[in-house]
């Protein structure tokens, strides 16, 4: 199996020492690269500099980038699926957001142009215009996990070519290969030298790049600790951080007919399972209004059940293996920490190396880890609640805020559900788990600082400079 490169001011190198990447699923290895040197982290930190490129360069970059992946879009979801362990079915639907990702930091590139402010409406302010144009903060540090190795790198490296920013690519040490691919295709460009790296790094020396000056801007996508950590150790950098969740969804007494009822269970039971719950906006808790709660939890145990759980590669499977066997038996000990407190398991069933079959628990008591951290594997927690109030003042008793999904026909409610949410975002007649990667996107509380979002990501890796002009 050959040596994959990674990228050096768009350059493919190989470093020293040999990472091998294993399928989650069987430990197969599915491909070898190597980690950065530090002379190699030095080149791209020196090269990564702000370079003018004309918005039509950066946008056809990005159009071809966008255009590859499509082309290459099965050979990209097998590679999601062989580093991740996601079904393909999950991976295919990755890539195609990776393609739109491209696609929209294009259309951006070539309209992102700051904006026009009259400054007439004070006295002091007649005959004086201003201009406010959007100039790059420096070179972005984009470090990023492993749960979706294409396209969380996309939201991180696609603005930053639109913006005409320089990007320096961490990718999560599990899986690296689906960026090297983004880097093999970038590559291909016309973007200028010093553009993009991505450097393959063990954890213990990201802090190269964290601490580093030449990385004004850093991005950051991964665990709270983690990103709590960054914060800490560069107070005077911009740092913009997505973080974890437990995402909760509400069924308010309203959605009661059983088309209603079919419906959220059959979405939940996918989002709380898709990726073995391993997304950050993931369904992990469930509070139903009493009126139609036994209803709802029949319909969600059937379709819960109706999931087939085993080898990713299957075209037909829907759960696949979680990242690690580690992460796996985490999952298992937080299940069984929750049933020896006096929850019940609807559905679930024992661990098989790195899979985890998909559990529902009820009456779980405050406290416990699956209602009160993030779980990240196939677990909900489902309870009853009496009103849709008690439903959402439940949905903010946790320490992180990135997005609800509240079923409700009632435009007040919807309303309601919107003022007293402490989230990023509020998905009506639908789970947490809907994300549109051109809308703005990030947590409140634990779950985070800014947002990303193609649009959101370039005015973070940006800031305005003000041209007032006078006497016109
Ligand atoms: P992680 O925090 O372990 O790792 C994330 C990245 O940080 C990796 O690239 C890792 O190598 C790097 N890293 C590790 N230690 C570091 C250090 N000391 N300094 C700098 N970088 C370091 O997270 P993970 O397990 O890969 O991903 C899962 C987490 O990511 C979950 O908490 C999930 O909710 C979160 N996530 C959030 C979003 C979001 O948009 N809010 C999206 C996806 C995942």
């Amino acid at each position: 199996m050959d040596m994959i490169p990674f990228y050096v001011a768009g350059r493919p190198v190989h470093g020293d020492d040999e990472v091998i990447v294993r399928h989650p699923y069987d430990g197969a290895v599915v491909g070898r690269t190597s980690f950065a040197t530090p002379a190699q982290v030095d080149e791209a930190l020196a090269k990564a500099t702000v370079t003018p490129t004309p918005a039509h360069v950066r946008a056809a970059a990005l159009d071809h980038v966008s255009r590859r992946l499509a082309e290459r879009a099965d050979e990209v979801a097998r590679l999601i699926t062989a580093e991740n362990g996601k079904p393909l079915k999950w991976a295919r639907a990755e890539a195609g957001r990776a393609v739109s990702v491209f696609r929209w930091a294009a259309e951006e590139a070539r309209r992102f142009a700051g904006e026009m402010q009259r400054l007439d409406t004070d006295p002091a302010g007649e005959g004086r215009l201003a201009l406010v144009r959007r100039v790059p903060r420096g070179a972005v540090l984009g470090i990023s996990p492993f749960n979706f190795p294409l396209n969380l790198v996309a939201h991180k490296v696609a603005p930053a070519i639109a913006a005409g920013v320089p990007i320096v690519l961490k990718p999560a040490p599990a899986t690296p290969l689906s960026a090297l691919l983004l880097g093999e295709l970038l590559a291909e460009t016309e973007l200028p030298e010093g553009a993009f790296s991505v450097l393959p790094l063990p954890n213990d020396r990201t802090a190269e790049l964290v601490e580093d000056p030449r990385l004004p801007v850093i991005s950051f996508t991964g665990s709270g600790p983690v990103g709590g950590l960054i914060q800490e150790s560069v107070p005077r950098k911009h740092v913009t951080l997505e973080l974890g969740g437990n995402a909760a969804a509400v069924i308010c007494a309203d959605w009661s007919s059983d088309a209603d009822l079919e419906h959220a269970a059959q979405r939940i039971a996918t989002f709380s399972n898709y990726q073995a719950g391993q997304s950050c906006i993931a369904v992990q808790r469930v509070f139903a209004h009493a009126d139609v709660y036994d209803r709802f939890v029949a319909k969600l145990k059937d379709r819960t059940e109706a999931l087939t759980t085993g080898d990713p590669n299957d075209e037909a499977t829907d759960v696949g293996p979680l990242i690690s066997e580690d992460a796996a038996k985490r999952v298992e000990a937080w299940v069984d920490e929750a049933l020896r407190a006096g929850a019940e398991a609807l559905t679930g069933g024992e661990r098989e190396g790195s899979t985890y079959p998909p559990t529902i628990l009820v009456n779980v008591p405050a406290g416990a880890k699956v209602l009160a951290e993030e779980v990240f594997g196939p677990v909900l927690a489902v309870q009853r609640v009496v009103s849709d109030e008690a439903a959402f003042t439940a949905v903010n008793d946790s320490a992180y805020g990135l997005q609800a999904g509240v079923f409700t026909h009632d435009l007040q409610t919807a309303f309601a559900a919107h003022q007293s949410l402490q989230v990023g975002g509020v998905i009506i007649g639908d789970v947490p788990s809907y994300r549109a990667d051109q809308m703005p996107y990030g947590g409140v509380k634990g779950s985070g600082v800014g947002r990303e979002g193609v649009r959101s990501a370039m005015e973070d890796y940006t800031e305005p400079r003000v041209l007032v002009l006078t006497g016109i």
